[in-house]
């Protein structure tokens, strides 16, 4: 309990007691009286406080107000303890909230525990613990076993397994080697490495996901929102309703005033729509803790509600159908030897960090001089242009050889085929191969099971390889040869017919698709960083299976809003209908009411389980 709460505690125990002690004891008047007053003030003021503000700042219509009213109404018709009960009632509902939202928090507290305490760092041969703010990149750093990996960076010496499953939910050890990327907020397992760092802490995994995490729980305000709408429409019709109750029995039928006034004011307090506005949010924010738990963060609650109704998927291939890791399947070239080819494919390739590039880099496998190559260039969806040893080269799709006007030739063999000009000299081809990611085939599937109503491939890679991948994996439908804008108006074209459209990429170059998608999914963001910036919904691994997990975790949480708005809406419509007819006290209402409430907090907070995977 933090000590807010301790006080709000304070403050109901106290109210509860002056209300209690006034109400059964033998004083009369003047005592009794000021005893619920300062009852109803202790319990009430911060409400009546807000409404006042809301009125100052011309807005009338939220709970406050109602509670305000209905409450100031019934000190007037001479029922105080029903006003300060009210109160005290509305102050039990916060307190409640109050600690699920922190008992959810606290819980993503602990699965986001991953925030590194400190870094060992090696200057000139000294270690130094140091706090990973002061880590610079490029220094060495030592992790030993059971320690928290503090900032990204490559393994210099050692090896060991680690464990990543606060960052992916997948609880498997990895091992890792010399040359192999660590990421940051992962636990070294078993042996002691040196690690060059590649990032500073600001800029590292565990930065970036706990910013993102501490944003997604402020990004309630976007629910908030819907409950503000819903109470523009709904508190401005309720209070209608009070004053046609409060005209209709004088007016209509004759009957005295009081009555009628008291009914319109038990209709008003009962109206407090309290279990919506206070279950809503909680409900999402259990959703996106429990989802996180999984590796899966969604950035906002309208996010998790987006995905809920996606009806087009759009997956990008490489490295999100596919492994992005592609293997060397032969060398072809037009002039040069198959090593020189290979050679300056490599040198072209070395600073871009695409899949095709990284593969082409590691098939090379030896040393690469620096000073040999100049200006390099990257053109998206089409390849690298790269000044070696003097000379332009362009190594990439045919398009990019349409660009440059080198006169290339297609290959037989099957597979993604890189051109290599120098100029506009044509030299010959490497033919790469990638793999389908394992359960990728099993993962279209239970989406497709989900709902999702059609699977689409988008990709710059050419017709053949496209068409066979399409195929294994039983999409509805593919498009090749793609640049990433081909890309953007693709996913707009699928907008344009109406439903969602979510897109599935591995955020190197489809920052733009991401983010235009109705749901921009990235995958394997735990070592990308244009990914977690623009997607809406981040994979912290590049397991297709957690994209249906997520969806039913959004379906699920979206099911406990609606469960808890019918709910709580229901029982709210048979008070009100009894209140008019006079035929419920206020007390009934009260504890009805606040029943509800904590049924609907319970209920919310089964957001956050663990779902049983089919
Ligand atoms: P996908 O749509 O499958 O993710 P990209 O848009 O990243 O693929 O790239 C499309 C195509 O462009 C690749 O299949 C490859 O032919 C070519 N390409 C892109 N980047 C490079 C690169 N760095 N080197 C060589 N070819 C590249
Ligand atoms: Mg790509």
């Amino acid at each position: 309990m933090t000590r807010r709460q301790k006080w709000t505690l304070l403050r109901i125990v106290l109210a509860a007691l002056l209300c209690a002690g006034a109400w059964v004891s033998p004083l009369e008047g003047g005592w009794r009286l000021a005893a619920f007053a300062a009852s109803y003030l202790l319990a009430g003021w911060d409400v009546l406080y807000g409404a006042m503000r809301n009125l100052a700042h011309g807005q009338l219509f939220d709970e406050r107000f109602l509670m305000s009213v209905a409450t100031l109404g019934a000190l007037w018709l001479g029922e105080f303890a029903e006003a300060a009960g009210v109160m005290i009632f509305y102050q039990v509902g916060e307190w409640f909230q109050g600690v699920a939202v922190s008992r959810s928090r606290r819980s993503i507290a602990a699965l986001m525990d991953i925030r590194p305490d400190y870094a060992v760092v090696v200057r000139q041969g000294q270690e130094e613990r140091v706090s990973p703010e002061e880590v610079a990149v490029g220094e060495e750093i030592l992790v030993r076993p059971g320690e928290k990996i503090p900032l990204d960076g490559e393994i210099l010496h050692g090896s060991t397994s680690v464990n990543t499953a606060a960052l992916t939910g997948e609880s498997l050890p990895v091992d890792l080697g010399e040359g192999d990327r660590v990421v940051s907020g992962s636990v070294n397992l078993t042996g002691v490495i040196r690690v060059r760092t590649l990032s500073a802490y600001a800029q590292s995994t565990v930065a970036r996901i706990l910013e993102l995490v501490e944003s997604a729980s402020e990004k309630k305000a976007r629910v908030e929102s819907f409950i503000t709408r819903f109470a523009r429409v709904y508190t401005p019709f309720v209070v209608s309703c009070a004053i046609v109750l409060a005209l209709f029995g004088p007016l209509v039928l004759g009957q005295p005033w009081a009555v009628w006034v008291e009914r319109a004011l038990i209709f008003l307090m009962v109206s407090c729509p309290c279990a919506l506005v206070v279950s809503v949010p909680l409900s999402f924010f259990g959703g996106i803790g429990g989802a996180s738990r999984r590796g899966i963060l969604i950035k906002g609650a309208s996010d998790l509600e987006a995905l809920c109704g996606v009806r087009v998927m759009v997956f990008d291939k490489t490295g999100t159908l596919t492994q992005g890791v592609f293997s060397v399947n032969a060398i072809h070239p037009s002039r040069l030897s198959q090593a020189e080819l290979m050679d300056i494919a490599a040198a072209a390739e070395s600073r871009s960090s695409h899949p095709v590039a990284e593969s082409i880099v590691a098939a090379h496998g030896g040393h690469i001089d620096p000073s040999r190559i100049g200006e390099v260039s990257e053109a998206a969806g089409l390849g690298v242009t790269a000044v070696i040893d003097g000379q332009t080269y362009a190594v990439g799709n045919g398009k990019l050889m349409d660009r440059v006007g080198a006169p290339w030739h297609d290959c037989h063999l099957a597979g993604t085929v890189v051109h290599i000009a120098r100029g506009a000299e044509y030299l010959g081809h490497i033919v790469i191969n990638d793999r389908l990611k394992d359960g990728a085939a099993g993962a279209m599937a239970r989406l497709k099971a989900l709902g999702v109503e059609r699977i689409v491939m988008l990709t710059g890679d050419d017709e053949r390889v496209a068409g066979a991948v399409a195929q294994s994996l039983g999409l509805d439908e593919y498009r090749a040869r793609l640049l990433p804008g081909d890309k953007v108006s693709a996913v707009e074209e699928w907008i344009g017919k109406g439903g969602k459209v979510a897109f599935v990429g591995d955020g190197i170059n489809d920052a733009p698709v991401l983010s235009r998608a109705d749901v921009g999914i990235a995958m394997g963001a735990a070592g990308s960083d244009a990914a977690i910036e623009s997607a809406d919904i981040v994979l912290m691994d590049d397991n297709l299976a957690k994209l249906p997990l997520a969806v039913s975790l959004c379906r699920r949480t979206l099911r406990i809003v609606r469960q808890n708005i019918v709910f709580a809406l229901g029982v709210k419509a048979v008070i009100l209908a009894l209140s008019a007819a006079g035929l419920t006290h206020m007390w009934i209402a009260i504890f009805g009411d606040v029943g509800v409430m904590i049924l609907a907090i319970l209920n919310a907070m089964r957001a956050m389980l663990p779902l049983r995977e089919a």
